[in-house]
């Protein structure tokens, strides 16, 4: 409680008031003592005149003749010196007044050869012998008015020759300088409580008139702090106070202004950071998370980031990176990493940042590279097929030829054989590469873009089918078209559509066993030109399906190639389809089944 300013001010004012009440008290007490002392020094100076002196010493030593001589000599001694002291004692009371002679202040006359008191103004019979007292029974004047003395005395030798025979003595007891002391401590004690109770009735009113302006503000201070800029209102008065408001509004108002600047720069940043495709982690310098984007959530695959440690972390995703590592051999520059989770590549750029001059973390930017490397892998099995199916052919075609060169005699018969596996070699090679020259011109988007013309999909279909009615004829198999409903007449490339669907359809023959059915189905569904091929073949196993576009993607390899096929005419379909038309093309099979080809086409071309 008393650490507060308010009751601080209060006591330091109370004491304050004590301190002058004590001065005051004791310089009142010194000024009284000293009053009565220099009264008595007064009194006796102006008693005590050389003059008067002349005449008690005169009074003291005169000698006074009896007028009726009777009794001894003693006797007349007696006498005369009563009469010397009768005669003191009538100058010294002639003075009385002068000398303030009260109750508690007397003379006497001293015997100066005994000691003892003659004669006195009050009856006295007894004195303390006082140092003025001794000094003057042995001959000087002296007085004491000390105001430390409890007393004050004035001794006077009455000289006879050498001899003292008398001593005047003053002596003031100080009773009623005591008494008025007294009086004076009572009245200061009681002022003094008084002006305790005042002073800290006042002290209050007064700290408190200083402090609640104060506590007023600090109130409004951590209102400010927390964000209330209308908290305070500007202040019109000049004191300390309202300038300190009036300074704090105006603290407040530039730190609401560079907070706003600061928030809006963090929004941006916030903003940046959540809508990039990079996932972005931070991590404070203990390895805490402090900072992530939705990015980051998603490539990680994690729902939750609350107990992430940089270094428990990293080693779960065999990043093969350590916190030390990069701060204290690169604190500097980047470090790069490459991690697999499941089915996804991500490459992880390690980079440290700065505050206050100092390193201040580690920010993680996640990149999801799993395009570029499928493509890449793409390209390399691309490659690899290639070169596999160009070999095979150049194979065989090599062998056949080595072997007719080396049997020059070797029968027509055999000779026609092998010619014939020659050339059908070279077709295989020539398709093959015929194929390739079509992708690789759909992926530069460079195929001649004919001007569009009008494509009757139901006679298209119609002819294909009667074309390659006699293949299936030759497997015992049925091929029939179906049209569902009327399909609209539409633009576009005829070749491009007629090669998709002759593709689609010899695959169904190709891949059927003789005696199949094969049906194709033509409708026209919302927007869309639907084309159905679907057989009762052998169908595709269902792990195997995700894959049947691809490139060179074979189910089965030896069947494929026995039936000349290259593994490319699904990929070319798609591909045109999708470049020429906007359409699709999806499969779905059940092994040994059968499998269901199709082909959607928009009307508005
Ligand atoms: P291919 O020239 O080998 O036929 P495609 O790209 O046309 O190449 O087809 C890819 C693979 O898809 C084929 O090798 C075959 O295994 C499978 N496939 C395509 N159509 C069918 C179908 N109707 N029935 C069963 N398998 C099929």
């Amino acid at each position: 409680m008393f650490k507060s300013i308010r009751w601080k001010i209060t006591i330091i004012f109370v004491l304050l008031v004590l301190v002058a009440e004590i001065l005051i008290g004791f310089f009142n007490l010194i000024g009284v003592a000293s009053h009565y002392h220099r009264e008595f020094s007064n009194s006796i100076d102006k008693v005590f005149t050389e003059e008067i002196k002349n005449d008690l010493l005169a009074a003291a030593n005169e000698i006074t003749v009896p007028t009726i001589q009777e009794g001894d000599l003693s006797t007349v001694i007696q006498e005369s010196s009563l009469n010397n002291i009768s005669m003191i004692n009538d100058i010294l009371a002639s003075h009385s007044g002068s000398l303030g002679i009260t109750a508690s202040r007397f003379y006497c006359i001293i015997d100066g050869s005994l000691g003892n008191v003659i004669q006195s103004s009050d009856g006295t019979t007894n004195v303390e012998k006082t140092p003025s007292l001794t000094e003057a029974l042995n001959g000087t004047e002296s007085r004491e008015t000390r105001i430390n003395k409890m007393y004050m005395d004035y001794a006077f030798p009455l000289m006879n020759g050498d001899t003292v025979k008398y001593v005047v003595y003053v002596k003031d007891n100080c009773h009623q300088q005591n008494a008025v002391t007294k009086a004076l401590i009572d009245i200061l004690l009681v002022s003094l409580v008084l002006s305790l109770v005042i002073s800290l009735i006042f002290g209050t009113i007064i700290s408190k008139s200083i402090t609640v302006p104060i506590q007023q503000l600090a109130l409004h201070a951590r209102k400010l702090a927390d964000g209330d800029i209308t908290a305070l209102q500007k202040s019109d008065s000049k004191d300390e106070i309202g300038n300190l408001t009036n300074s704090l509004i105006q603290l407040a108002q530039t730190r609401k202004i560079s907070s706003e600047q600061a928030m809006g720069e963090k929004i941006k940043v916030e903003t940046i950071l959540q809508n990039m495709n990079d996932g972005i982690l931070a991590f404070d310098m203990k390895g805490n998370l402090i900072h992530y984007n939705r990015e980051s959530k998603k490539l990680l695959k994690r729902r939750y980031f609350d107990d992430i440690k940089f270094d428990r972390f990293f080693k779960e995703i065999n990043a093969g990176i350590t916190l030390g590592d990069l701060l204290y051999m690169q604190p500097e520059g980047s470090v790069e990493r490459e991690v697999k989770l499941s089915n996804q590549y991500l490459r992880l750029n390690f980079a440290t940042f700065k505050m206050d001059n100092k390193i201040g973390g580690i920010i993680v930017v996640i990149h999801d590279i799993t395009k570029q490397e499928k493509l890449e892998k793409s390209r390399r099995d691309f490659v690899a097929n290639v070169s596999h199916e160009l070999r095979t052919p150049l194979t065989t075609i090599k062998s056949y030829s080595e072997t007719l060169a080396d049997m020059p005699d070797v029968d027509r018969e055999l000779q026609v054989r092998f010619l014939d596996v020659i050339a059908s070699e070279s077709d295989r090679m020539a398709r093959i590469i015929s194929d390739l020259l079509t992708l690789s011109e759909l992926d530069e988007n460079q195929t001649y873009i004919k001007t569009p013309e009008k494509i009757d999909v139901r006679k298209m279909l119609e002819s294909i089918v009667e074309r390659m009615s006699l293949t299936a004829k030759k497997k015992n198999q049925k091929l029939t078209y179906r049209p569902t409903n009327e399909v609209p007449v539409i633009m576009g490339d005829y070749d491009v559509l007629e090669r998709a669907i002759i593709n689609v359809v010899s695959n169904a023959l190709k891949y059927t066993s003789d005696g199949g059915e094969i049906k194709v189905y033509s409708s026209k569904v919302y927007n869309d030109i639907c084309i159905k091929v679907v057989d009762n073949g052998i169908g595709i196993q269902e792990d195997k399906l995700p894959h049947i576009f691809d490139r060179f993607y074979r189910v089965d390899k030896a069947r494929s190639r026995d039936t000349g096929g290259t593994g490319l005419g699904l990929a070319i379909a798609k591909q045109s389809l999708e470049s020429s038309f906007g359409g699709k093309i999806k499969i779905s099979s059940e092994f040994h089944k059968g499998t269901e080809v199709t082909i959607t086409i928009p009307c508005k071309q």
